[in-house]
């Protein structure tokens, strides 16, 4: 098996596909009596070795779909392998919508929540927010039920476990009716945007942009909720976003890739291409674009307050070091929540998320980086590459301690811990 990157690769001995929940009951049971460890994998999309297991791995690819909507609440229950594609249009069949997205929707809604994946806008939590309760299969086989209002410390802990509290089955997502939005692409200096962003981020339900290392520029994107009906012409969304930002850009990656030399003219001319364009759609086909272009990630959330800071010293380095880099730099901006392992615990948050074509090193830029981030009180995205060690995490995180507690009272065995996470969760770490 691989990650989406490929980076990663390991054989479990064993890969199952329950359509059921007694099923993955059984399966747990199956894990215990011949002490197997399990590790679960929803799209497969996270840089970090979370599924990667020897032993039992379980995908919920056949236990998917929306179990029942209540519309009045604008809640959906749903099974915990769906994807977030599927997801969407199931949601919009009745008339709903989650109320944020990340950049891409691929991934299952169990897997998306168990990392924190987050999209920007300072109004709005990650994804994870955005659950209200959460059923699970705990390590002992048992169907442990919590919420908002229920069994709440545990449901703190699921809304983000890395998949190390046991198997999430079910979700209920609160959600908002249907809406549209509309997408404005720009081009501008990072100089003025540094001086705007936080203006950008009041005047905009959603922003965020991309700066492209070695050049002044970036590419802005502000979205707002809007009560125009989608663009009935898609030829240049199309071309912008498939073609340009995607069959284009891997060209470039190429050639830079195969002339290291030219990395910079590559970034340069890449920078030019930034058009300015807008798009009306429904929400989801908004949030969302495809990704082509294969590449090792790195993100860290830092406080809100800190960003500017961060994100000078992370540019001075580059500038400093004439490092080549071809992959524009994604900074966003997220709700703080009070969710114990998330990365935007109790602050409201800035992330910056740096990217290396799948082909290329990518070790001496992210340790740069990471030092960076990790002075400035960083917390990495769980899904992506950093080197923390318990012990850094623990001082990071106001609720491990709480967070280990709880894991350790659904999973008395360790079922869930991978020799990975028993780095991070297990019990011989302090
Ligand atoms: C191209 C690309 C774009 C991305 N864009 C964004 C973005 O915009 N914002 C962002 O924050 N992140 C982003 N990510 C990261 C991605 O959202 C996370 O890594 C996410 O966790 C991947 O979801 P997945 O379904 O692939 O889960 P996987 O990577 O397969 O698994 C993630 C975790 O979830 C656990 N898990 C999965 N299913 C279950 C279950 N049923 N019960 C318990 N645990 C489970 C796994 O064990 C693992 O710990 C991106 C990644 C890629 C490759």
């Amino acid at each position: 098996m691989k990650n989406w990157s490929g980076f990663l690769q390991w054989s479990p001995v064993e890969i199952f596909y329950p359509s059921t929940e007694n099923e993955i009951i059984d399966i747990v049971k199956k894990a215990n009596e011949q002490g197997k460890k399990i590790r679960i994998i929803g799209s497969g999309h996270s840089f970090t070795p979370l599924s990667s297991t020897d032993d039992f791995l379980i995908s919920l690819d056949k236990f998917a779909g929306v179990i029942s909507i209540n519309k009045d609440k604008n809640q959906a229950i749903v099974k915990a392998g769906t994807k977030l594609n599927v997801l969407n249009d199931l949601l919009f069949r009745d008339g709903l919508a989650l109320e944020n997205m990340g950049d891409i929707d691929v991934q299952s809604i169990a897997g998306a929540i168990s990392t924190g994946t987050h999209g920007t806008g300072t109004a709005f939590g990650n994804i994870s927010t955005q659950v209200i309760a959460i059923k699970f299969i705990n390590g002992l086989g048992e169907v442990v039920e919590c919420s908002l209002s229920n069994n709440v410390e545990t449901f703190k802990a699921a809304q983000v476990s890395l998949g190390t509290l046991g198997i999430l089955t079910e979700l209920t997502i609160q959600c908002i009716p249907a809406y549209n939005l509309f997408l404005s692409v720009d081009k501008a200096t990072l100089e003025d945007v540094l001086l705007e962003y936080q203006k950008l981020n009041e005047n905009n339900r959603h922003f965020e942009f991309y700066w492209f290392p070695n050049t002044p520029y970036v590419m802005t994107k502000k979205v707002n909720v809007t009560t125009a009906s989608p663009d009935t012409s898609s030829f240049k969304t199309y071309m912008q976003e498939h073609v340009l930002e995607n069959y284009g850009f891997k060209l470039v990656c190429e050639i830079a890739h195969k002339f290291p030399s030219s990395t910079r003219k590559v970034s340069n001319f890449s920078a030019s291409l930034i058009d300015k364009h807008v798009k009306t759609n429904h929400s989801h086909k908004v949030f969302s674009t495809p990704r082509i272009v294969r590449f090792n990630e790195m993100e860290y959330n830092v406080p809100v307050e800190s960003y500017l800071e961060v994100k000078k010293e992370l540019v001075n380095w580059i500038n400093r070091h004439n490092y080549d880099v071809m992959f524009p730099i994604e900074n966003r901006f997220v709700k703080g929540d009070d969710i114990y392992l998330s990365p935007a615990y109790k602050r409201d948050s800035a992330y910056i998320a740096v990217h290396v074509y799948n082909k290329k090193s990518f070790k001496k830029y992210f340790d740069a980086l990471e030092s960076i981030f990790k002075a400035h009180n960083g917390r990495p995205h769980w899904g992506k590459m950093h080197t923390q060690t318990a012990a850094d995490l623990q001082s990071r995180y106001p609720m491990f301690e709480k967070f280990k507690a709880i894991r350790s009272t659904q999973d008395p065995n360790e079922l869930f811990l991978s020799p990975y996470l028993e780095s991070i969760f297990g019990n011989a770490v302090s």
